[in-house]
């Protein structure tokens, strides 16, 4: 029998219309700056779709676009100016940045109270510590998959393939506190595969298309899908959907699946910055 599709776009529009009646009925005006480094037309795209997000769901939004020849030091004074504006609840800094300035380097100047995309290393310690912290939206995307699709974590064989700062390894600690029993794979794993078959669910975030095959999946395991790769017939996941769906209990799809919880875990962590900022 044919896996479920876990729908990815549906989930993000719960997210969204819990947030936007939590921001009616809570009174507030949550704000999020953003700032788009140079033209690079696909960044330009994402911050555009961002902060329409935020508008549909009552979050304002402030746009600063340096040119791509700006200095670190000009960077550095603009990030700090709006760690200190009170209408700033949350600093989105699109990334990857011009090669002349670092992108690790400039992210952790942002306030960690406004860091809603979970990616200072204050946030990657507290999420470590098991305490309150604003996670990067890609992997409380996933959570939110996995709970929205009532799997059950605890005690359950996780796989989680990638070990990236902003995907891997934040989504290995949540699942860890979620209290699975957590494998984390990378390009050094010596059998992936093996790896993949003793799994309940399977993670994918590799940027490899096609990497998580049939065989690799056992019957009923749920397996979310967090590549994106673009191919002539359009953007692809990182798993063999039309194989994989045949053997998995819940699969999400490339597009239309971890993509739009991204957006509205944004959205999400705005909220969770401007309550707190007002608590
Ligand atoms: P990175 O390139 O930073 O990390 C990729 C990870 O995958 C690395 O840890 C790498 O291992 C591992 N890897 C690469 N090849 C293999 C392989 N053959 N077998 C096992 N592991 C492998 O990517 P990101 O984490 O930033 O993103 C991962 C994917 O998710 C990308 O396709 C990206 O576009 C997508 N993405 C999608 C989002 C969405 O909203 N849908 C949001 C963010 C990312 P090693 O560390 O050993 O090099």
């Amino acid at each position: 029998m044919s896996a479920t599709i876990i729908d990815g776009k549906a989930v993000a529009a719960a997210v969204r219309e819990r947030v936007r009646g939590a921001i009616a009925e809570e009174g507030l005006t949550p704000g999020l700056a953003t700032i788009l480094v140079g033209d690079d037309p696909a960044s330009a795209v994402y911050v555009r779709m961002k902060r329409e997000d935020c508008a549909q769901v009552g979050i304002g939004s402030f746009h600063h676009a340096p040119g791509g020849d700006v200095s670190s030091d000009d960077l550095a004074a603009l990030i700090a100016q709006l760690n200190t504006d009170d209408r700033v609840d949350g600093i989105l800094l699109q990334l990857p940045l011009p090669d002349h300035l670092d992108d690790a380097e400039m992210t952790a100047l942002i306030d960690p109270a406004k860091d809603v995309d979970g990616l200072t290393p204050v946030n990657a310690g507290l999420l470590m510590h098991g305490r309150e912290a604003l996670v990067a939206c890609t992997p409380s995307g996933v959570m939110e998959l996995l709970g929205h699709a009532g799997v059950e974590l605890s005690g359950a064989n996780a796989v989680v393939v990638g070990r990236s700062q902003l995907v891997g390894k934040p989504l290995a600690a949540l699942l860890l506190a979620a209290n699975a029993t957590v494998t984390h794979c990378h390009s050094r794993t010596r059998d992936l595969g093996a790896e993949c078959r003793r799994a309940d669910v399977i993670v994918a975030a590799a940027g490899q298309l096609n990497l998580i095959t049939a065989d690799m999946v056992s019957p009923g395991a749920v397996v979310i899908d967090v590549g994106t790769n673009r191919t002539d017939a359009g953007l692809r996941g990182d798993v063999d959907f039309d194989a994989v769906r045949e053997v998995a209990g819940a699969i999400t799809s490339v597009p239309g699946g971890v993509g739009p919880m991204t957006r509205a875990m944004l959205l999400q962590n705005t909220l969770s910055a401007a309550r707190r900022a007002r608590a």
